[in-house]
């Protein structure tokens, strides 16, 4: 699953106008290292409970772990900068879109 939210969280989490979320089976992820600072919450657009990992030095949000998707780990798209990323395939609670974003009409629309 590879795609943008504009969930409340999100946009606070990246500063932005939305977050790029890309979940991966937790068996493909290869190697965690290193500590991190952790934010648990409850998320109450997506109702479940999430644990985010930031790095302790600069803040970056690396990965997190959601409750209703037991066997995935979410990764920050932004953490890809180096080697970047395909398109995202979907937009998720597109209802808290701003205005003045558009996105390719092809991709598929969670309104919540
Ligand atoms: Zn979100």
């Amino acid at each position: 699953m590879h795609g943008v939210c504009h969930c409340t969280n999100c946009k606070r989490r990246t500063g932005s106008a939305f977050g790029i979320s890309s979940y991966f089976p937790k068996s493909s992820v290869v190697e965690t290292s290193g500590p991190t600072q952790v934010y648990a919450f409850h998320h109450v657009a997506q109702q479940h409970e999430q644990t985010r990992h930031f790095c302790p030095t600069c803040g970056t949000t690396l990965f997190w772990l959601v409750s209703t998707l037991p066997e995935l780990i979410g990764v920050a798209g932004g953490c890809f900068a180096d080697q970047g990323l395909p398109a995202p395939t979907y937009s998720l609670t597109h209802a808290k879109k701003e205005d003045w974003l558009s996105l390719p009409p092809h991709w598929k629309v969670y309104p919540d």
